[in-house]
């Protein structure tokens, strides 16, 4: 029997994952159980132990949840939101009700101004969320890490009482655009099965709900031709919708998206160029330069104690802004270089920027990966000790500290060689995936191949950065 046979691609084939996403509370249940765990966690990060590596909350929010969010853009994209309580009290708030439909709802329903529908916002909240944790230190502190939590409820929750459906996680989470540009990647879709059914089609439910189901909360319109995976949340509520089944779930091959698209946006491969610079050049810049940038800056600015210390944030502040800087300079040279080699002077090297900016996803995810990787090999002990601590104290988690048992899964250089693979495998998939979008940009194969060789080439120093840092913080 072939595998395709025993094992559909179109997962709605499968009697018992049809029924289980078209079971009305499926989001609900799974959200469920996660909401328990942040709010055990939150408990521990407000009364226990403020030590970062024996505090239950802690350990939980930056070893388990950020590995699980990551790994989900390799097998299923935008899984974490799901499942994240944080989205699902936008909806609650709106619809005052867990999944059942109601007529009417909560709040002003306002459209999110046009100029605003983009990515700029997403990503400047991003590159804060990431400075704050190397500058400030958030996943070292529970305070912090607690009062982030807080802030994203209030702030999602009042996005949620003014703008229509979830305004604050298609645009304004502070995640959104990592976890959409990276489930780009994923190799699963949820798509719609016939375009001439939904030409056809007079209720288009899949977006504006009936008086059962939602529309899509993500304002996609999956019957329109929905053609990427960057906002969908797999919530499913437009597969229960379509009156005529003609919404499904299917595996496809891995980085599809990032090819395949109809065209590229600007801000998507800005977004991509810079999710893949914070791993790489930043990182690299981090551990180069700060110690000499630090001395230059200090005398300029009063000292504290870090996190609050005025010449380590600003140092910090410049790094990653000139790290950034110099990955979309190097992607904008290397653009031209592409523009010249394909020889066509009509085309712009905006055009090869925008189109090839998506290549870089593959390298920045696994090195997001392999960071995560020495940190859970690290404190994986800490993991088990400290949920018993919380069992054993709960809700205080005062754990001693002599109980800890601090056990390293592998030795630094295992971790590394491990490390090393995983970002080889992110340079091929880059790889592969600018090859794909050369060949899609031109049809003759000699001219696809030149255009690709400055982005490879791009791709390759990304790859070095990114190595030279792993094995500089060795
Ligand atoms: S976009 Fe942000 S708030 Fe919304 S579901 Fe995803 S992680 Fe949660
Ligand atoms: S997916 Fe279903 S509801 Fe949406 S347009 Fe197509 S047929 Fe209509
Ligand atoms: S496209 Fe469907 S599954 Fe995806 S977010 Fe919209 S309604 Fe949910």
């Amino acid at each position: 029997m072939k595998w395709g046979r025993r094992f559909p691609s179109d997962l709605m084939q499968v009697g018992l994952i049809r029924r289980v996403v078209r079971f009305h509370p499926f989001q609900f249940l799974l959200i469920l159980p996660v909401l328990v765990v942040v709010v055990l966690a939150s408990i521990s990060m407000l009364l226990g132990v403020w030590h970062p590596g024996f505090n239950f909350g802690l350990v939980l929010t930056w070893v388990v949840w950020w590995g699980l969010l990551i790994a989900l853009f390799v097998v299923v994209g935008r899984g974490w939101c799901l499942m994240c309580p944080f989205g699902a009290f936008v909806d609650w708030l709106q619809r005052l009700s867990l999944w059942r439909k109601r007529t009417w709802s909560l709040g002003f329903n306002f459209m999110y101004p046009r100029r605003l529908r983009n990515l700029w916002l997403g990503i400047g909240f991003f590159v804060v969320f990431i400075f704050l944790d190397a500058g400030y230190g958030i996943s070292n502190s529970p305070a912090l890490t607690g009062g982030l939590i807080v802030a994203l409820i209030l702030w999602g929750l009042w996005v949620a009482l003014l703008y229509d459906r979830r305004t604050f996680c298609r645009y304004q989470c502070p995640l959104t655009v990592f976890i959409g540009m990276s489930s780009m990647f994923a190799p699963f879709e949820i798509r719609r099965k016939d375009a001439e059914i939904c030409q056809q089609c007079q209720t288009k439910n899949c977006f504006k709900g009936d008086e059962h189901f939602y529309g899509c909360p993500m304002f996609e319109f999956p019957g329109g031709g929905m053609d990427t995976n960057r906002d969908c949340i797999l919530c499913t509520e437009c597969i229960k919708a379509c009156p005529y089944e003609n919404i499904t779930m299917r595996l496809r091959g891995w980085g599809h998206d990032l090819w395949a698209r109809k065209r590229g946006l600007l801000d998507e491969s800005i977004a991509g160029v810079i999710l893949a610079a914070l791993v790489t050049v930043v990182s690299l810049f981090l551990v180069l330069f700060l110690p000499k940038l630090y001395l230059l800056v200090n005398p300029l600015l009063p000292a504290g104690t870090p996190p609050n210390d005025w010449p380590r944030l600003v140092s910090i502040g410049i790094i990653y802004l000139g790290g950034i800087a110099v990955a979309l300079l190097l992607m904008y040279g290397f653009s031209h270089l592409s523009r010249i080699f394909g020889g066509d002077k009509s085309i712009t090297t905006r055009f090869f920027f925008t189109h090839f900016g998506y290549a870089v996803i593959p390298l920045g995810i696994m090195k997001f990966l392999s960071d995560i990787l020495d940190h859970i090999f690290r404190t994986w002990g800490a993991v088990v000790d400290v949920t018993r601590a919380l069992v054993q104290d709960f809700p205080l988690n005062r754990l001693m500290l002599e109980e800890v048992t601090v056990k390293q899964l592998m030795s630094a250089e295992q971790t590394y060689f491990l490390q090393t693979i995983m970002v080889g495998i992110g340079f091929g998939a880059s790889l592969y995936i600018a090859y794909k979008l050369a060949g899609r940009a031109f049809l003759d194969k000699v001219t696809a191949f030149k255009v690709f060789l400055p982005m490879g080439a791009f791709i390759f120093i990304l790859t070095m950065t990114a190595l030279w840092a792993l094995s500089a913080a060795l």
